[in-house]
């Protein structure tokens, strides 16, 4: 028994040192996939109450050389851990911005908004402020077509700070949202005290939409927070019909999910409101 617990410790031991090597290995790749701007994003669509296109999400991709195309589930966590995850949000960042300045040279995407995504440090990095303010007016964006989503947990680790740093970029014109909306701590005090813009509904309420009574009923409070909060309300993963009428019914009127489209390049949005589309 000795001799196989044994055996069992030098396995574990090979698997442990194995998963560190393809970790660090992960880690060499994504700097050089930094350098060599492999970090792209893809667009997913954002619908108003006639279905109209209103703006997008800027979901981060990695074109890697071998893998394809890899979704952030593949290399988030290993950013972070290594404090990539900031360098990978500046890109982002630039080519959302990028993107809102071409779109504005074209009347019929002029009023589109993009939002991005920030991780957890993001907002309590010293210079942030000043770097998106600087990507705005490199890029030449306008800063009201701008969204930027920060979680609950993010929102509340330095109250204070994070007004500051929210009010500093609203005096500018560019919004808020709270991504995720509904799982995190939701008091109603921070809500009331941060210069937010806009609540997400987190996609988990909406998976079970509309045959689960407890998320229905977590869904209508949020619409109506949001609505006496005077903010706006979108609700994600929408995957069907039945999910946005349940929506529609409860009073939220702006949706994103796979019911209307997945995120893709740039060009496939726009291709959405081409009159070939028809809506
Ligand atoms: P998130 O911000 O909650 O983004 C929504 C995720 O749900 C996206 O996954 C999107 O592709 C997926 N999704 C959208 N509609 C549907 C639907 O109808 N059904 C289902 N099942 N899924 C749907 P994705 O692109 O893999 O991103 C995962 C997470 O990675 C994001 O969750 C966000 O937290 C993070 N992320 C993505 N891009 C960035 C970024 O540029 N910076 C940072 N810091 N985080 C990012
Ligand atoms: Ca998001
Ligand atoms: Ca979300
Ligand atoms: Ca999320």
């Amino acid at each position: 028994a000795k001799a196989e617990g044994k055996r069992r410790l030098c396995f574990f031991d090979t698997e442990m040192q194995a998963s560190v090597t393809r970790r660090l290995q992960l880690e060499k790749d994504i700097i050089r996939g930094l350098e060599r701007g492999e970090f792209v994003i893809y667009l997913q669509a954002q619908l108003g109450e006639h279905q109209g296109l209103i703006g997008a999400e800027a979901l981060v991709r990695w074109q890697h050389p071998e893998r394809g195309v890899l979704a952030p589930g593949a290399f988030i966590e290993a950013a972070e851990s290594a404090g990539l995850m900031g360098r990978i949000d500046s890109g982002v960042l630039r080519l959302a911005c990028e993107q809102l300045a071409a779109w504005s040279r074209q009347p019929e995407l002029a009023g589109l908004t993009l939002s991005v995504n920030l991780s957890a440090a993001e907002l309590y990095r010293a210079g942030f402020v000043e770097e998106v303010q600087d990507v705005l007016a490199q890029t030449g964006a306008n800063p009201a077509r701008l969204k930027l989503e920060l979680t609950e947990s993010m929102l509340l680790s330095d109250m204070p700070i994070a007004i500051a740093r929210m009010r500093a970029l609203k005096d500018r014109g560019v919004r808020f949202a709270v991504d995720d909306f509904g799982t995190g701590y939701s008091s109603l005090l921070y809500l009331q005290q941060l210069p937010l813009d806009q609540l997400k509904i987190d996609q988990s309420f909406v998976r079970a939409l509309p045959d689960d009574n407890n998320s229905l009923e977590i869904v209508r409070t949020i619409i109506a927070l949001a609505r006496s909060l005077r903010m706006e309300v979108i609700a994600e993963g929408v995957e069907t019909q039945a999910q946005r009428q349940t929506l529609l019914a409860s009073g939220c009127h702006l949706y994103q999910g796979y019911l209307f489209a997945r995120p893709e390049p740039a060009q496939v949005l726009e291709r959405m409101l081409s009159p070939a589309h028809g809506q």
